[in-house]
């Protein structure tokens, strides 16, 4: 029997008694060195007038502009909210919806929960929709790109700066304070927000496994409650549904792969953007805008742009299918190697994006119809798919299932580093 609150490691699935962290340190798995929670230096007072702030710095990025153009005695006001106005209206529709959840969407509804959670944890009195709330937060989380737009906004301002004379507008600044600060939120997770709710005694704890034998229990994604659980259940405490392993793994991640593959085909074939001027019509394809950007002298952009936009999805995709095929290798190592990967996975995620959120910032910025005029191509579309392909293949492979043959997942002591 194991004594204290007890946490599941999410990667190995060991479950371990929690040990006093102090602030500013973090708990590691024993036995696959994961993260598994860290306690954090501030109080719950200063994360909620984080949370006011970044909402308010959110409001004037996305209000004011974050460039302003001349060409010719016209200017242009350049905000992220018009950028993805425009690509809508020019038929853009997939694309203005993909960019649209990820940079501003998503991002608003994180601050919001966020801020909303934080304050009822707060209040001591959790209402009955806070379990809802968490879930929807957790799911909405992976998708939330704000510091990949941020970079977006750099490499677009670059390119741009060829074409014709850019202001720097208030809104980028408020951009670069939101990267830093939805990036110090990232730690803020749900299961993060469950264990504040824990620590100011709110809902159940789970101290002690019942006497149900280990192989028959299973932590909720969401909340991080340990519970009887032998294929799949419903949270105790939340409602989310769990899984002993997630279903369907092996059908879903090669079928997520497969289709990311296709569709990375037209994505690299088919024209990014084309530049429309006086002097005529050009299209510039992923590797093209890359060649472009060196030619400008910005090799280290251009370097960021290949590693995101070529490297990052075709990393992604071996890596998965070397985590896929080489399940039956054990070991300790090969095991704790594996997570390695799969951790680096879900890392570089959503980076990919970072060539569509260029395509339709330039888009705007280069809004002179009949003089110069910068539109989006097909690919542009298709790319945005193979991110968000790779990324529910990434989602719906369970790093658990990769330890299922080693030794048992026996309680240990969480470690402090
Ligand atoms: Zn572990
Ligand atoms: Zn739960």
């Amino acid at each position: 029997m194991l004594a204290g609150p007890l946490l599941v490691c999410r990667h190995c699935d060991t479950i371990h008694a929690a040990a006093a962290v102090e602030p500013g340190g973090m708990a590691c798995c024993s036995r696959c060195g994961y993260v598994l929670f860290r306690r954090s230096r501030y109080s719950l007072d200063f994360w909620r007038a984080m949370a006011a702030a970044a909402l308010v710095v959110f409001a004037i990025a996305n209000l004011f502009p974050m460039a302003t153009l001349s060409l010719l005695g016209k200017t242009v006001d350049v905000t992220f909210v018009g950028a993805l106005w425009l690509s809508w209206h020019q038929g853009h529709y997939l694309l203005s919806v993909m960019t649209g959840l990820a940079g501003f969407w998503f991002p608003l509804l994180q601050l919001c929960f966020l801020f909303w959670a934080l304050g009822c944890i707060r209040s001591g009195r959790l209402p009955a929709d806070f379990s809802y709330a968490l879930r929807i937060y957790s799911k909405a989380a992976p998708w939330s790109m704000v510091p990949v737009l941020m970079l977006g906004i750099i490499v677009a301002i670059v390119k741009f700066s060829d074409l014709a004379s850019l202001e720097p507008g208030p809104g980028i600044w408020a951009f670069a304070v939101l990267t830093f600060m939805l990036t110090a939120f990232s730690r803020l997770d749900s299961q993060r927000l469950w264990r504040l709710a824990e620590d100011a005694g709110l809902v159940p704890v789970a101290r002690d496994t019942g006497g149900v034998p280990i192989e028959r229990l299973a932590a909720c994604e969401v909340c991080g409650y340990l519970q009887e659980c032998t294929v799949e259940a419903s949270c105790q405490r939340c409602g989310n549904d769990i899984h002993k392993r997630k279903p369907g793994m092996e059908t879903r991640v090669w079928a997520f792969m497969l289709a990311a593959a296709v569709v990375y085909v037209p994505a690299n074939v088919l024209p990014m953007m084309e530049i429309r001027s006086a002097l005529g019509s050009s299209q510039h394809t992923i590797l093209g805008g890359v060649m472009e950007l060196w030619r400008l002298g910005s090799w280290d952009l251009a370097l960021i742009v290949f590693i995101a936009s070529v490297v990052v999805p075709i990393t992604k995709l071996i890596a998965l299918a070397v985590l896929m095929s080489m399940r039956e290798w054990r070991g300790e190592l090969v095991q704790r190697q594996r997570t390695r990967l799969y951790e680096l996975v879900e890392f570089i995620g959503q980076w990919s994006m970072l060539d569509v959120f260029v395509v339709i910032l330039m888009a705007a910025m280069a809004n002179f119809p009949g003089v110069s005029q910068i539109l989006p191509g097909p690919a542009a579309a298709s790319f945005g798919m193979v991110v968000v392909l790779t990324m529910l293949a990434a989602l719906s492979y369970d790093p658990r299932a990769g330890w299922d043959q080693g030794r048992p997942a026996a309680a240990g002591k969480i470690g402090n580093g």
